[in-house]
């Protein structure tokens, strides 16, 4: 008998013997006694291995049926993977738009030799033209943060594919429950667990996920000797935040798609961008997350920096913050930093737990700073 998804997502990590622990625990202790030979268990230093994180490992790995490892943050994955698949002469072929932070990390690899090339990932025939044929690494992330475009990952994976190249998705706004790239041709993801995955804003973490043990073996190997590794109390709090991911994100879609719709018929609103508003990119959006799009929508402001703030701070329930996933509903103006490159007026919305109704009036009356007088 095989069971559903979630069903094994709750006992992934659980034990069924007399005398086990009714939930995941954590263990803090830094090394396990041991005398003789270290190769009898995994557990002996905790840079190397512990349980805690593995725990959560086996509860990613039933959401993608991959191996999963978990990393220091979303970033130390990015990196661990870029170090796994990069060497000297290597091309990364990374969005031009999306997160930052994976386009900065890969620049300041620049001087060991590895050459970044952002480009637009909806322009297939431009991606295309950039694949250096044997040397190249693709780079993807849909929907992307901030601005929520939707990509082909099948097409960009088949490009990949035509030219021998790793195909990695960073699959952080969506999530493992909502979309599994390894599905449509990826070779390994990167997730935030910080954002949605976790999903309580108070932990910092990511993990990769995999089924090729090589590249596996070789991930470990760098959070091993790199040292970028979870604490176990970090790895346990994911795990327990996790284990709601199905639930919340579902609720969290519905109530960001209400939002968006109700967003999009605000005179004050120039833009709402949420993937089931972009008709040019619904069709592959339904085939690649067909059980919902996530909490995240973005608006644009009919008016500058200032009064994009104004509206902010009138909210009474959404609270200004970055990162997103969380369980109260949360939004900035993106381009307040300085590496974004997000149009000025562009809000970032990250919807919770609360009642719809409750929010869509919340927006409703922190737009009135700016629609009277
Ligand atoms: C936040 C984020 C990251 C980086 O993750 P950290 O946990 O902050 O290091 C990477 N990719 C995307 C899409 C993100 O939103």
């Amino acid at each position: 008998m095989s069971h559903d998804a979630y069903t094994r997502l709750l006992h992934a990590a659980l034990g069924r013997e007399e005398g086990s622990p009714s939930a995941p625990s954590i263990e803090l202790a830094s090394a396990r006694l041991l005398t003789g030979d270290t190769a009898a268990s995994p557990y002996a230093y905790l840079r190397l291995g512990n349980p805690t994180w593995e725990a959560l490992e086996r509860a990613l790995g039933v959401l993608e049926d991959a191996d999963a490892l978990v990393f220091a943050s979303g970033q130390a994955a990015s990196f661990a993977v870029m170090l796994a698949l990069g060497a000297s002469g290597k091309r990364f072929v990374v969005p031009h738009d999306g997160y930052y932070g994976t386009r900065k990390v890969a620049g300041m690899l620049g001087p060991f030799g590895v050459e970044t090339v952002p480009v637009d990932l909806a322009d297939l025939d431009a991606v295309r033209a950039v694949m250096a044929p044997g040397r190249s690494v693709l780079w993807a992330e849909s929907p992307t943060n901030p601005s929520l475009r939707v990509l082909d990952l099948v097409a960009l994976a088949q490009i990949a594919t035509e030219a021998g190249a790793p195909f990695v998705v960073d699959n952080t706004t969506a999530t493992a429950a909502l979309q599994r790239p390894l599905d449509l041709g990826a070779t390994v993801t990167v997730t935030s667990l910080t954002k949605s995955t976790s999903g309580h804003a108070d932990v910092v973490l990511g993990s990769v996920a995999t089924r090729d043990p090589v590249l596996r073996d070789a991930l470990r190997m760098w959070r091993a000797q790199a040292g970028s590794i979870a604490g176990p109390f970090e790895a346990w709090l994911a795990h327990r935040g996790v284990l709601t991911l199905p639930l919340r994100i579902a609720r969290q879609s519905e109530s960001a798609e209400a939002l968006a719709r109700h967003l999009a018929r605000h005179p004050r609103i120039r833009r709402v961008r949420h993937p089931a508003l972009e008709i040019s990119t619904l069709e592959i959006a339904r085939r690649q997350m067909p059980n919902g799009f996530g909490p995240l929508l973005s608006f644009e402001l009919d008016g500058d920096a200032e009064a994009t703030e104004r509206v902010l701070a009138a909210a009474k329930i959404f609270r200004c913050a970055t990162s997103f996933g969380g369980v109260e509903s949360t939004w900035e103006r993106r381009a307040r930093w300085a590496s974004e490159t997000a149009p000025e007026s562009l809000v970032r919305v990250s919807v919770g737990l609360e009642a719809v109704a409750d929010l869509i009036a919340d927006v409703d009356q922190a737009l009135k700073v700016v629609s009277q007088g």
